[in-house]
C-alpha cells in the first residue's frame, strides 16, 4: 500500500494504526463473518523473496506481522470508483490502475483497522465469533451446544455472532421466520427440533442470499457495483402488514434488542413467559 488519505475520517478507534499499512503488502484478502482480513507483510528484500520462490511450501510465519481488518458497517462501499459523496477514506495500492480504493459509508459505521496478527482484542465480536455457517463444522449439534449456554432472546444472540457467523438482522427475521421460532424465544429454549430446523433454516437463506449476491435495501453493492438481489425473496423482514407467506396471517413488526424484528404471530409463538416487544406500527417498515 502507498498511502492513506483520511478524506473524511478522524483518527481514532474505528481506524486505528491504519497507517501502519503503509509499504506494507496485502498478501490475501480473507473473510470471517461480516469481517474482511488481510494479512500484511513488510516488504521483502529481492534476495529473500528468491529464496522464498525456491521453497514455496513453507507457509509465512505471521509472527510480528500485521493485518488489515475491513468491517463495513451497514452502509460501508469498497469501491474502486470515485463516489459522488460519502468518501471517507482512499487507499493507494501499487501496481497498474485501478489502484485506489474507495471507502464510503453515508453512516460511518464502518471499521479499517490494523492490528497485530490475530489479535483482535480490539474487536470483541470477531474475537468470540462463532463458526462460518456454510462450512461442514456448523452443524445442528454445535448450533445446539451454542444456544444452551445462552438465556438471551434467541434474535439477539444471533445477532451477537457468537453461535454462528454473518447472520445480521435481514437474514436473522428470515432464518427465524423459516423455523418458525418467535424471535424473543430464550435460546437455551428452543426444543432439539426447533434447534435442527433453524440450522436448516440459516443455511438454506444464507446459500440463497450469496447466490442471488446479498440484499440491498440501501447501499450495499456488489464489488462490480451491482446491487443483490435477495430483497424480492425475503418472506418476513420488511413485509409488517402484509399477509404471511405460510398462513396469511398479518406479520407484525416488534423490536428486539433495539433491533426492527419481522415475524408472523401465528407462526412464531411467542414463548409461555411472555416479554413483551414494543409494538410500532406496521407502516414503519425496512429500518
Ligand atoms: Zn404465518
Amino acid at each position: 500500500m502507498l498511502a492513506v488519505e483520511r478524506v473524511d475520517a478522524p483518527p481514532g478507534p474505528k481506524t486505528a494504526d491504519l497507517e501502519r499499512a503503509v509499504g506494507q503488502r496485502i498478501e490475501a484478502v480473507r473473510r470471517r463473518g461480516k469481517f474482511l482480513l488481510l494479512p500484511l507483510a513488510p516488504p521483502t528484500p529481492a534476495r529473500a523473496e528468491a529464496r522464498r520462490r525456491a521453497v514455496p511450501r513453507v507457509p509465512p510465519d505471521d509472527h510480528g506481522r500485521d493485518e488489515l481488518i475491513i468491517h463495513l458497517g451497514m452502509t460501508g462501499v469498497l469501491t474502486p470508483n470515485p463516489p459522488s459523496a460519502h468518501l471517507r477514506l482512499r487507499l493507494r495500492l501499487d501496481g497498474p490502475p485501478p489502484n485506489v480504493l474507495h471507502l464510503q459509508d453515508a453512516r460511518r459505521f464502518g471499521r479499517m483497522l490494523v492490528v497485530p496478527h490475530g489479535d483482535y482484542r480490539a474487536l470483541p465480536t470477531l474475537a468470540a465469533m462463532g463458526p462460518e455457517p456454510l462450512e461442514a463444522g456448523f452443524t445442528a449439534e454445535v448450533l445446539a451446544a451454542a444456544l444452551a449456554r445462552s438465556a438471551q432472546p434467541i434474535k439477539a444472540y444471533l445477532l451477537s455472532q457468537r453461535p454462528v457467523s454473518g447472520v445480521g438482522n435481514i437474514y436473522a427475521d428470515e432464518a427465524l421466520w423459516r423455523a418458525r421460532v418467535h424471535p424473543e424465544t430464550p435460546a437455551r429454549a428452543l426444543s432439539r427440533r426447533r434447534v435442527r430446523a433453524l440450522h436448516a433454516a440459516i443455511r438454506e437463506v444464507l446459500a440463497a442470499a450469496v447466490e442471488l449476491q446479498g440484499t440491498t435495501l440501501y447501499d450495499y453493492r456488489t464489488v462490480s457495483g451491482e446491487v443483490g438481489s435477495y430483497r424480492e425473496r425475503l418472506d418476513a423482514y420488511g413485509h409488517a402488514g402484509e399477509g404471511c407467506p405460510r398462513c396469511g396471517t398479518a406479520m407484525v413488526r416488534i423490536v428486539v434488542g433495539q433491533r426492527g424484528t419481522h415475524l408472523c404471530p401465528r407462526c412464531q409463538r411467542r414463548p409461555a413467559p411472555a416479554r413483551r416487544g414494543r409494538r410500532v406500527s406496521p407502516n414503519s417498515t425496512l429500518r
